[in-house]
Protein backbone atom coordinates (compact mmCIF):
# COMPACT_ATOMS: atom_id res chain seq x y z
CA UNK A 1 0.00 0.00 0.00
CA UNK A 2 3.25 2.24 0.47
CA UNK A 3 4.12 1.30 -3.15
CA UNK A 4 7.69 -0.02 -1.60
CA UNK A 5 6.95 -3.22 -3.66
CA UNK A 6 10.19 -4.93 -4.29
CA UNK A 7 10.90 -4.59 -0.21
CA UNK A 8 7.54 -5.81 0.23
CA UNK A 9 7.76 -9.08 -1.76
CA UNK A 10 11.54 -9.44 0.19
CA UNK A 11 9.52 -9.34 3.17
CA UNK A 12 6.66 -11.47 2.02
CA UNK A 13 9.51 -14.11 1.15
CA UNK A 14 10.48 -14.14 4.87
CA UNK A 15 7.14 -15.08 5.91
CA UNK A 16 6.76 -17.78 2.88
CA UNK A 17 9.37 -19.55 4.21
CA UNK A 18 8.45 -19.63 8.24
CA UNK A 19 4.67 -20.48 6.47
CA UNK A 20 6.23 -23.37 4.74
CA UNK A 21 8.26 -24.58 7.66
CA UNK A 22 4.58 -23.89 9.45
CA UNK A 23 3.14 -26.09 6.77
CA UNK A 24 0.61 -23.20 7.33
CA UNK A 25 -1.45 -23.74 3.88
CA UNK A 26 -3.69 -20.83 4.80
CA UNK A 27 -1.45 -17.89 5.77
CA UNK A 28 0.96 -19.58 2.21
CA UNK A 29 -2.01 -19.37 0.20
CA UNK A 30 -2.52 -15.20 1.30
CA UNK A 31 0.78 -14.87 0.97
CA UNK A 32 1.09 -15.79 -2.25
CA UNK A 33 -2.03 -14.20 -3.21
CA UNK A 34 -0.33 -10.84 -2.21
CA UNK A 35 3.01 -11.94 -3.55
CA UNK A 36 0.93 -12.01 -7.07
CA UNK A 37 -0.56 -8.86 -6.55
CA UNK A 38 2.43 -7.04 -5.87
CA UNK A 39 3.92 -8.94 -8.84
CA UNK A 40 1.29 -7.72 -10.88
CA UNK A 41 1.48 -4.15 -9.64
CA UNK A 42 5.78 -4.15 -10.65
CA UNK A 43 4.49 -5.38 -13.82
CA UNK A 44 5.92 -8.62 -13.74
CA UNK A 45 3.52 -10.47 -14.85
CA UNK A 46 5.33 -14.09 -15.31
CA UNK A 47 5.89 -13.96 -11.35
CA UNK A 48 2.73 -12.98 -11.01
CA UNK A 49 1.00 -15.74 -12.84
CA UNK A 50 3.55 -17.82 -11.38
CA UNK A 51 2.68 -16.81 -7.27
CA UNK A 52 -1.70 -17.30 -8.63
CA UNK A 53 -0.99 -20.52 -9.75
CA UNK A 54 0.75 -21.47 -6.41
CA UNK A 55 -2.24 -19.64 -4.55
CA UNK A 56 -4.41 -21.71 -6.35
CA UNK A 57 -2.32 -24.57 -5.95
CA UNK A 58 -1.93 -24.26 -2.27
CA UNK A 59 -6.05 -23.22 -2.14
CA UNK A 60 -6.79 -26.29 -4.02
CA UNK A 61 -4.56 -28.26 -1.41
CA UNK A 62 -6.20 -26.23 1.10
CA UNK A 63 -9.50 -27.71 0.18
CA UNK A 64 -8.59 -30.65 0.03
CA UNK A 65 -6.83 -30.62 3.39
CA UNK A 66 -10.02 -29.74 4.84
CA UNK A 67 -11.98 -31.99 2.79
CA UNK A 68 -9.89 -34.90 4.26
CA UNK A 69 -10.07 -33.58 7.48
CA UNK A 70 -14.27 -33.12 7.15
CA UNK A 71 -13.89 -36.55 5.77
CA UNK A 72 -12.02 -37.87 8.95
CA UNK A 73 -14.00 -36.65 11.59
CA UNK A 74 -17.33 -37.54 9.68
CA UNK A 75 -15.54 -41.11 9.90
CA UNK A 76 -14.89 -41.14 13.34
CA UNK A 77 -18.56 -39.28 13.84
CA UNK A 78 -20.11 -42.81 11.80
CA UNK A 79 -17.32 -45.04 13.45
CA UNK A 80 -18.18 -44.17 16.66
CA UNK A 81 -22.37 -44.42 16.24
CA UNK A 82 -21.77 -47.60 14.50
CA UNK A 83 -19.78 -48.74 17.72
CA UNK A 84 -22.28 -47.32 19.76
CA UNK A 85 -24.84 -49.30 18.21
CA UNK A 86 -22.77 -52.14 18.36
CA UNK A 87 -22.49 -52.12 22.36
CA UNK A 88 -26.23 -51.23 22.41
CA UNK A 89 -26.88 -54.04 20.16
CA UNK A 90 -24.40 -56.57 22.93
CA UNK A 91 -25.71 -54.70 25.94
CA UNK A 92 -28.89 -56.20 25.03
CA UNK A 93 -27.62 -59.43 24.08
CA UNK A 94 -25.98 -59.66 27.31
CA UNK A 95 -29.43 -58.61 28.95
CA UNK A 96 -30.96 -60.99 26.74
CA UNK A 97 -28.28 -63.55 27.93
CA UNK A 98 -28.44 -63.04 31.38
CA UNK A 99 -32.19 -63.14 31.17
CA UNK A 100 -32.08 -66.78 29.68
CA UNK A 101 -29.96 -67.83 32.15
CA UNK A 102 -32.07 -66.83 35.10
CA UNK A 103 -34.96 -68.29 33.40
CA UNK A 104 -32.43 -71.72 33.13
CA UNK A 105 -31.95 -71.37 37.07
CA UNK A 106 -35.48 -70.72 38.06
CA UNK A 107 -36.00 -73.76 35.64
CA UNK A 108 -33.74 -75.83 37.25
CA UNK A 109 -34.49 -74.80 40.78
CA UNK A 110 -38.34 -75.87 39.54
CA UNK A 111 -37.02 -79.48 38.32
CA UNK A 112 -35.47 -79.74 41.15
CA UNK A 113 -37.93 -78.90 43.79
CA UNK A 114 -40.55 -81.30 41.11
CA UNK A 115 -38.01 -83.99 41.65
CA UNK A 116 -37.85 -83.55 45.72
CA UNK A 117 -41.44 -83.46 45.73
CA UNK A 118 -41.84 -86.75 43.97
CA UNK A 119 -39.49 -88.52 45.85
CA UNK A 120 -41.43 -87.17 49.39
CA UNK A 121 -44.55 -88.20 47.42
CA UNK A 122 -43.07 -91.78 46.31
CA UNK A 123 -42.31 -92.11 49.83
CA UNK A 124 -45.26 -91.40 51.23
CA UNK A 125 -46.94 -93.91 48.81
CA UNK A 126 -44.87 -96.34 49.50
CA UNK A 127 -45.04 -95.95 53.54
CA UNK A 128 -48.89 -95.38 52.88
CA UNK A 129 -48.71 -98.75 51.02
CA UNK A 130 -46.54 -100.80 53.57
CA UNK A 131 -49.05 -99.43 56.47
CA UNK A 132 -51.72 -100.36 54.55
CA UNK A 133 -50.04 -104.21 53.95
CA UNK A 134 -49.47 -104.67 57.44
CA UNK A 135 -52.81 -103.30 58.26
CA UNK A 136 -54.50 -105.93 55.98
CA UNK A 137 -52.22 -108.36 57.52
CA UNK A 138 -53.24 -107.69 60.90
CA UNK A 139 -56.81 -107.13 59.97
CA UNK A 140 -57.02 -110.67 58.36
CA UNK A 141 -55.37 -112.15 61.06
CA UNK A 142 -57.50 -110.19 63.91
CA UNK A 143 -60.70 -112.22 61.43
CA UNK A 144 -58.72 -115.21 61.72
CA UNK A 145 -58.25 -115.25 65.77
CA UNK A 146 -59.97 -116.01 69.00
CA UNK A 147 -59.34 -112.60 71.01
CA UNK A 148 -59.84 -113.94 74.24
CA UNK A 149 -57.46 -117.16 73.94
CA UNK A 150 -55.22 -116.24 70.99
CA UNK A 151 -55.92 -119.33 68.74
CA UNK A 152 -57.56 -119.38 65.40
CA UNK A 153 -61.16 -119.20 65.58
CA UNK A 154 -64.43 -121.01 63.85
CA UNK A 155 -63.72 -119.55 60.67
CA UNK A 156 -59.99 -120.35 60.59
CA UNK A 157 -60.30 -123.94 61.78
CA UNK A 158 -63.12 -124.38 59.16
CA UNK A 159 -61.16 -122.57 56.53
CA UNK A 160 -58.65 -124.90 56.59
CA UNK A 161 -61.24 -128.26 57.44
CA UNK A 162 -62.86 -127.72 54.49
CA UNK A 163 -60.16 -128.12 51.28
CA UNK A 164 -58.64 -131.60 53.87
CA UNK A 165 -61.56 -132.78 53.40
CA UNK A 166 -62.28 -132.48 49.38
CA UNK A 167 -58.86 -134.61 49.38
CA UNK A 168 -60.34 -137.88 48.70
CA UNK A 169 -57.27 -139.64 49.69
CA UNK A 170 -57.00 -137.68 53.03
CA UNK A 171 -58.58 -138.88 55.76
CA UNK A 172 -58.30 -136.80 59.41
CA UNK A 173 -59.31 -137.54 63.09
CA UNK A 174 -61.63 -134.46 64.20
CA UNK A 175 -61.12 -133.69 68.01
CA UNK A 176 -64.05 -131.51 69.64
CA UNK A 177 -63.14 -130.51 73.42
CA UNK A 178 -65.31 -129.03 75.91
CA UNK A 179 -64.69 -127.81 78.91
CA UNK A 180 -66.85 -129.75 81.73
CA UNK A 181 -69.37 -127.49 83.61
CA UNK A 182 -68.08 -124.39 82.63
CA UNK A 183 -70.97 -122.40 83.54
CA UNK A 184 -70.63 -123.35 87.09
CA UNK A 185 -66.82 -121.64 87.16
CA UNK A 186 -68.33 -118.67 85.61
CA UNK A 187 -71.14 -118.60 87.99
CA UNK A 188 -69.10 -119.30 91.13
CA UNK A 189 -66.01 -117.38 90.70
CA UNK A 190 -67.08 -114.67 88.02
CA UNK A 191 -66.65 -114.37 84.23
CA UNK A 192 -63.05 -113.12 84.34
CA UNK A 193 -61.92 -116.30 86.58
CA UNK A 194 -63.74 -118.35 83.46
CA UNK A 195 -62.01 -116.32 80.71
CA UNK A 196 -58.65 -117.14 82.70
CA UNK A 197 -59.57 -121.28 82.77
CA UNK A 198 -60.30 -120.81 78.97
CA UNK A 199 -57.06 -119.41 78.51
CA UNK A 200 -55.38 -122.04 80.62
CA UNK A 201 -56.71 -125.00 78.62
CA UNK A 202 -56.42 -123.04 75.14
CA UNK A 203 -52.39 -122.78 76.61
CA UNK A 204 -52.68 -126.32 77.50
CA UNK A 205 -54.25 -127.58 73.88
CA UNK A 206 -51.30 -125.33 72.18
CA UNK A 207 -48.09 -126.89 73.75
CA UNK A 208 -49.79 -130.50 72.89
CA UNK A 209 -51.34 -129.58 68.69
CA UNK A 210 -48.11 -130.02 66.62
CA UNK A 211 -48.27 -129.42 62.93
CA UNK A 212 -49.63 -130.92 60.43
CA UNK A 213 -52.10 -131.33 63.30
CA UNK A 214 -54.11 -127.56 63.98
CA UNK A 215 -56.12 -126.09 66.91
CA UNK A 216 -59.05 -123.48 66.77
CA UNK A 217 -61.93 -122.12 69.04
CA UNK A 218 -65.60 -123.50 68.42
CA UNK A 219 -66.95 -121.05 70.07
CA UNK A 220 -67.98 -120.76 73.90
CA UNK A 221 -65.53 -123.32 75.69
CA UNK A 222 -65.30 -125.45 73.02
CA UNK A 223 -62.27 -126.39 71.10
CA UNK A 224 -61.40 -128.46 68.10
CA UNK A 225 -58.37 -129.93 66.93
CA UNK A 226 -57.97 -131.54 63.35
CA UNK A 227 -54.96 -134.20 62.80
CA UNK A 228 -55.00 -134.59 58.76
CA UNK A 229 -53.90 -137.74 57.72
CA UNK A 230 -54.03 -139.58 61.14
CA UNK A 231 -55.13 -143.06 61.73
CA UNK A 232 -57.89 -142.97 64.69
CA UNK A 233 -54.93 -144.75 67.07
CA UNK A 234 -53.25 -141.13 67.14
CA UNK A 235 -56.01 -139.15 67.23
CA UNK A 236 -57.61 -141.39 70.59
CA UNK A 237 -54.35 -141.15 72.31
CA UNK A 238 -53.79 -137.62 71.95
CA UNK A 239 -57.03 -136.95 73.31
CA UNK A 240 -56.30 -139.09 76.15
CA UNK A 241 -53.45 -137.30 76.51
CA UNK A 242 -55.04 -133.79 76.29
CA UNK A 243 -57.58 -135.07 79.02
CA UNK A 244 -54.86 -135.88 81.22
CA UNK A 245 -52.78 -132.79 80.86
CA UNK A 246 -56.08 -130.29 81.51
CA UNK A 247 -55.84 -131.98 84.83
CA UNK A 248 -52.80 -131.13 85.48
CA UNK A 249 -53.34 -127.21 84.92
CA UNK A 250 -52.87 -125.53 88.66
CA UNK A 251 -56.00 -123.36 88.95
CA UNK A 252 -55.61 -122.87 92.50
CA UNK A 253 -54.88 -118.85 91.99
CA UNK A 254 -58.00 -118.39 90.29
CA UNK A 255 -60.09 -121.23 90.82
CA UNK A 256 -59.28 -122.43 94.94
CA UNK A 257 -59.47 -126.33 94.65
CA UNK A 258 -61.88 -126.22 91.50
CA UNK A 259 -60.07 -128.82 88.99
CA UNK A 260 -60.41 -128.21 85.59
CA UNK A 261 -61.66 -131.38 83.04
CA UNK A 262 -62.69 -131.88 79.26
CA UNK A 263 -64.88 -134.16 77.78
CA UNK A 264 -63.56 -134.91 74.33
CA UNK A 265 -65.42 -136.56 70.97
CA UNK A 266 -63.08 -137.80 68.55
CA UNK A 267 -64.25 -138.95 64.99
CA UNK A 268 -62.32 -140.11 61.70
CA UNK A 269 -63.62 -138.29 58.56
CA UNK A 270 -65.16 -140.55 56.05
CA UNK A 271 -64.98 -140.76 52.24
CA UNK A 272 -68.45 -139.12 51.54
CA UNK A 273 -67.89 -136.57 54.86
CA UNK A 274 -68.92 -133.37 54.96
CA UNK A 275 -67.53 -130.28 57.06
CA UNK A 276 -71.20 -130.54 58.44
CA UNK A 277 -71.50 -134.32 59.02
CA UNK A 278 -67.70 -134.61 60.48
CA UNK A 279 -68.67 -132.07 62.78
CA UNK A 280 -72.18 -133.24 63.91
CA UNK A 281 -70.74 -136.89 64.49
CA UNK A 282 -67.85 -135.09 66.44
CA UNK A 283 -70.51 -133.05 68.48
CA UNK A 284 -72.72 -136.76 69.10
CA UNK A 285 -69.69 -138.59 70.36
CA UNK A 286 -69.08 -135.55 72.51
CA UNK A 287 -72.69 -135.69 73.69
CA UNK A 288 -72.20 -139.23 74.64
CA UNK A 289 -68.80 -138.61 76.73
CA UNK A 290 -70.95 -135.66 79.03
CA UNK A 291 -73.73 -138.07 79.54
CA UNK A 292 -71.22 -141.13 80.09
CA UNK A 293 -70.19 -138.87 83.00
CA UNK A 294 -67.88 -136.74 81.32
CA UNK A 295 -63.96 -135.94 81.49
CA UNK A 296 -63.49 -138.76 79.05
CA UNK A 297 -62.61 -139.78 75.26
CA UNK A 298 -65.77 -141.32 73.50
CA UNK A 299 -65.25 -142.23 69.74
CA UNK A 300 -67.91 -142.29 66.65
CA UNK A 301 -66.56 -143.01 63.40
CA UNK A 302 -69.10 -143.17 60.10
CA UNK A 303 -70.58 -146.41 58.97
CA UNK A 304 -67.95 -147.07 56.53
CA UNK A 305 -65.57 -146.46 59.33
CA UNK A 306 -67.25 -148.65 62.01
CA UNK A 307 -64.56 -151.35 61.91
CA UNK A 308 -61.84 -149.00 62.74
CA UNK A 309 -63.67 -148.48 65.97
CA UNK A 310 -61.49 -151.50 67.97
P1 LIG B 1 -71.17 -129.17 80.19
O1 LIG B 1 -70.27 -129.82 81.13
O2 LIG B 1 -72.39 -129.94 79.90
O3 LIG B 1 -70.44 -128.72 78.94
O4 LIG B 1 -71.66 -127.85 80.96
P2 LIG B 1 -71.15 -126.38 80.72
O5 LIG B 1 -71.57 -125.56 81.85
O6 LIG B 1 -69.70 -126.40 80.43
O7 LIG B 1 -71.92 -126.01 79.39
P3 LIG B 1 -72.98 -124.92 79.10
O8 LIG B 1 -73.22 -124.98 77.60
O9 LIG B 1 -74.18 -125.11 79.98
O10 LIG B 1 -72.35 -123.58 79.48
C1 LIG B 1 -71.30 -122.99 78.78
C2 LIG B 1 -71.02 -121.66 79.40
O11 LIG B 1 -69.86 -121.09 78.86
C3 LIG B 1 -72.14 -120.69 79.19
C4 LIG B 1 -71.47 -119.39 78.82
O12 LIG B 1 -71.83 -118.32 79.59
C5 LIG B 1 -69.99 -119.68 79.03
N1 LIG B 1 -69.15 -119.02 78.11
C6 LIG B 1 -69.19 -119.06 76.76
N2 LIG B 1 -68.22 -118.30 76.24
C7 LIG B 1 -67.53 -117.73 77.28
C8 LIG B 1 -66.44 -116.84 77.41
O13 LIG B 1 -65.85 -116.40 76.42
N3 LIG B 1 -66.01 -116.50 78.64
C9 LIG B 1 -66.62 -116.96 79.76
N4 LIG B 1 -66.15 -116.59 80.94
N5 LIG B 1 -67.68 -117.77 79.68
C10 LIG B 1 -68.14 -118.18 78.47
MG1 LIG C 1 -70.31 -126.55 75.37
MG1 LIG D 1 -69.02 -127.40 78.68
Amino acid sequence: KLRRLPESIAMLEDALKVFVLAESSHELRETYATMAAVYAEMGNWRAAYEHLAQTKQTSERLLQNQLDQRFATLKVEFDTVAKEKENTLLLRENEANQKALEHERRARALQRAVIALTAVLALMLASLAVHQWHTTRRMRRLAMTDELTGVPNRRAVLRRLEPLLLETKARCVLLIIDIDHFKQINDRYGHPEGDEALKLVAACLRREVVEPAFLGRLGGEEFVIVMPEAELARGRALAEHIRLQVMKIDTRRWLAERQLTVSIGATLSGANDTMSTLLQRADAALYEAKRTGRNCVIVRLAQDRSTEAS
